[in-house]
Formats: C-alpha cells, structure tokens, sequence
C-alpha cells in the first residue's frame, strides 16, 4: 500500500451536486432526497447528490423535448463550435476533473488524467463531424425521377452511462448527440455521479441552450429510466453497462420499437503467438489488464499464449505486477486503487478462490489487499483450468489468467468460445497470420500488437452479447441520425 497524503476533496466537488440539472436550471428533486457518494478507497462521503424519483426524470424529458426542435434546427456549424468550446474548456480544467474522477471512482489520477483527454477527443471529434453529416442524390434506375437521401436527428436521447468511466462514457454519448442534433437526458452511474454534474456545469458556463443536455442522478435507475423507456417522446435510447442490465433494457424497449445502442460486456482473449515480440506483449498485456484495474469492457480476460512462451510470459507478467503500488488514487507512484465497492471485490475473490480450487496457479497476489477500500492485490494466475469460472465470465478487476494453447486453429477456437464478442487482442510479428486472425476473431474490436483499442476516431463496439452500434468513428454519429429517402417526381 502506498503512503496516504492528505486530500482535499473540496475543491473538486462540482457547485450543485445536490441538484438536477434540467431546462438549463439547477433544482432540487421534487422530493428533496438526496445520496451519498463514496470515495471507494477509503469509503468515506465525498458529497451529497439529488436522489430524482420518476416525475424528476419525466420533467428532465419534457425539457429535452421541448428543446429538441430548436437544437435540430441550429446551423450544425453552431452545434460544431460549442462541442469545440467544450473541448477546449474540458481540457484547461484537466486537473480537476480527473482529481473529481479519482475521488469517486478510485483510479490512478494519471490514468484518471487520461480518462479526460480521452472524453474530450469526443467533443473534439464530434465537433468535426457534426458538420460532415452527408446525404446523396442519385437518379432512380426506373427513370421516375431522383432519390434524395437525408439524415435527421432522431429526437430526444436517454444515455444510461456506467461508474466506471465516468467523463469518456458521458462525452462518447452527448457529443455524437448534439452533433447530430439530439437533445439528451443523461442517467450517471449512483456511484460515479459527481463528474457528470461537473461535466453539465461546465456545459452551462458555456451556453448550451436550456434543455439541450439534462443530468438526473437517482439511486432507483429502474424506475426513473423505465418510465422514460416507456414514454413515446423518447427516441432513442444508448446504454453502457452490463450485459444483464442490457437484455432488460432491450425488452423495455422493444415495446415501444426504440432505437438502441448497446455497449455491454466482454470476455477478451488476448493471444501471445509463438513469434511474438514478447516484451511488447507483456507492455500490451499490463496495459490491457491493469488499466482502470481491470474494470473495463474492454480488459483482456483470458491470456492464450502459445505453450513455448507461456512460461517466459508469465514470469515476466508475474515480475511486473509484483512491482505495482496498491493505494489512493491520489498517491504518488499508484498504479492499482481500489476496486468500486464491497460487492465487487467479494466477486473477484470468487472468480480467483473458483480458478485455484479447479487447480490454476497463483504466480502473483491472489488475494484481497487489507484496507478500508475494497482493494485487491494484483494478481496473475497460471494453468487457469478450462472450466474455471473467470474464463467464461467477466472479471473486472486485476486478475491476468493464463491458458497455454498448441495451434492457431486451437487459439482461435478458444478466444471464440464465449457468447462475447467486444474485442480481442493479439501478439504475432507474423502478417498473414494477423490478417487470418482479423477475419476469424468474433469480436467488434481487435488489437493487433496493441494493447488499447480506444480512440475517438474509431468505431468502438461489439458483436454477438456484446452490443449493438458503435460509438466514436465516422459511424458515431449516425446512432443518432434517421435515415429518410426522398423520392423527387421527374
Ligand atoms: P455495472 O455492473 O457496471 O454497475 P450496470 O449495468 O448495473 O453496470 O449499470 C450501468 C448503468 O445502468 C448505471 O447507470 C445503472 O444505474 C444503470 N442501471 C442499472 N439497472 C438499470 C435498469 N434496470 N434500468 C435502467 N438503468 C439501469
């Protein structure tokens, strides 16, 4: 554990946490009540926010609908420089955004610090494209006349982002909408709330006009968001967060025929072939697991490595993660802070306690860090057991399980199994092995010799239970837009 230091969480906290941000005012919630949020490393409060029940969450659509005709209709050059403006104004408060994010979510304020570039690239991304949106005209092969294709905004927007990218998750959400020009309701995480009312202050300093962004923090998502779900001015909806919760927001909105975009789950195999360049797969694999402690979609979950290296990989991995620095965020020289909460850290234990009594081995940590946060020691496990529960399931947090394969074929087969289908990595200097392997991994993303996909410029998401759309890239924006076809008599 690192030295602790003292911390000022004040000067972070965000002006009107206690309220909604709704028409462009900051409110209370109709019935006063308000949540704890908690500093996962220490569990200690950092501020009060509004608890909003179903009317507060029906008064922030009703603000983004009446906001949604007049935000359509601002020239998208408009629409282009505020999403500009916010980029620039995200960036000069860097510092205080990602100390806000390592307060209430627990990582690294160096990753913390990446985390708010990575959300502004968003902004700055969608600030290009807003004004890109590009229809066709083209004659009709029948002579009738001419097809006319344009693009409309879809309407008003509900955007369910997760705790554990509190800003990138937000800004990949709001600025392909407002580029496309959709109004939103944005419903944080009740673990991570703080960044996003930060995040709708700095958007109110700015000017956005009233309505066009509205922020409800609630401890009953369920309600809140069921009863927008289920509200016919609602439009779309873009969902970030767990496979279970997604497969019931899709059959909420499946009655009222909704838009959806789905980033759930994965599962990622990240494959070290025989011809790797193993010092880069061990930089890739660290990066690829450890960061935000492995609480990501896209962490790699189960390391394939060829047989002839399993043992190399390992040993450097395990020499690697022996030298992490557990502790606050804050702290100088931590790479590891602390997982979200209780639950979260029981479940790992779990995944670990399941793999060692199957038979895997415990090269480093493996076990729960004593603290007054739910830390968990860095932990690499060899000889994982192909029925071990965490090969199958989602870890979330920083535990690198290895799995020695023989073939190609095999490898592939094994990345395969799995109903995921987010992204996969995978180490070989072998070209046309790499292009096979982008052929044959199920998988939405691939990292090929990399260890991070992420990046505003490119399409991010999955296939198979993995979701449905992509966010970011020149695809972003179109989550957002309708498709409508003119024919135009000759
Ligand atoms: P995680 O397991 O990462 O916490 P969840 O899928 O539970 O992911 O949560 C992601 C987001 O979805 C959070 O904002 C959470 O409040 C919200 N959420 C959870 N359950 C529901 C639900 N039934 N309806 C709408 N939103 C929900």
């Amino acid at each position: 554990m690192s030295a602790t230091v003292a911390r000022n969480a004040q000067d972070a906290l965000p002006r009107h946490a206690e309220r909604l941000f709704v028409a462009g005012g900051w409110r209370a919630p109709a019935g006063g009540a308000t949540f704890a949020v908690v500093d996962p490393a220490t569990g200690e409060e950092l501020a009060r926010v509004a608890d909003a029940d179903v009317a507060d969450g029906r008064a922030a659509l009703t603000a983004a609908v009446d906001a949604a005709v007049g935000w359509a209709r601002t020239p998208a050059r408009v629409r282009s420089e505020l999403l500009r403006a916010a980029f620039d104004a995200l960036i000069a408060r860097r510092e205080r955004f990602a100390r806000l994010i390592t307060l209430e979510m627990g990582k690294p304020l160096a990753e913390a610090r990446g985390e708010v570039d990575y959300a502004a690239d968003f902004l700055r991304w969608f600030a290009e494209e807003a004004v890109r949106v590009a229809g066709r005209y083209e004659p009709s092969p029948d002579g009738r006349g001419d097809i006319v294709v344009s693009h409309r905004p879809v309407g008003p927007c509900l955007l369910i982002t997760p705790w554990n990218f509190p800003l990138a998750m937000a800004t990949r959400k709001i600025a392909p909408a407002l580029a496309a020009g959709c109004t939103v309701v944005l419903k944080p995480a009740e673990q991570t709330p703080l960044t996003s009312m930060l995040f709708a202050e700095l958007l109110d300093e700015l000017g956005l006009p009233a309505g066009v962004v509205n922020v409800v923090t609630t401890t009953d998502a369920p309600a809140v968001c069921g009863d927008l779900i289920d509200d016919p001015r609602l439009r779309k909806l873009s969902f970030t967060g767990s496979t279970a919760v997604g497969r019931r927001l899709l059959a909420q909105a499946a009655d009222g025929v909704l838009r959806t975009s789905m980033e759930l789950g994965g599962n990622a195999p990240f494959l070290v072939f025989e011809d790797a360049d193993l010092d880069a797969a061990v930089e890739g694999a660290m990066q690829a697991k450890f960061r935000n402690i492995g609480q990501a979609c896209t962490a790699a979950n189960r390391f394939l490595v060829h047989r002839s290296v399993a043992g190399r990989f390992a040993e450097a991995v395990g020499a690697r993660v022996a030298a992490l620095t557990v502790g606050h965020g804050l702290d100088e020289g931590v790479a590891i802070g602390p997982l979200i909460d209780e639950p979260a850290r029981r479940g790992v234990d779990a995944l670990v306690a399941d793999a060692v009594q199957r038979g895997a081995t415990v090269l480093a940590g493996g076990a729960p860090e004593p603290g007054p946060g739910a830390f968990y020691r860095p932990t690499v496990l060899g000889d994982v057991p192909a029925d071990s529960r965490l090969l199958r399931e989602e870890i979330f947090g920083p535990v690198l399980a290895i799995v020695a394969f023989d073939t190609e074929d095999e490898a592939i087969a094994l990345a395969n199994d799995t109903e995921y289908g987010l992204v996969s990595y995978a180490y070989t200097r072998d070209l046309a092995r790499g292009h096979r392997l982008i052929e044959r991994l199920e998988t939405g993303m691939t990292g090929l010799n990399t260890g991070i996909v992420s990046n505003a410029a490119a399409p991010f998401g999955g296939v198979k239970q993995s979701g449905l759309g992509r966010e970011g890239g020149r695809e972003g924006i179109h989550e957002y837009l309708s498709t409508k076809y003119t024919l135009v008599a000759r």
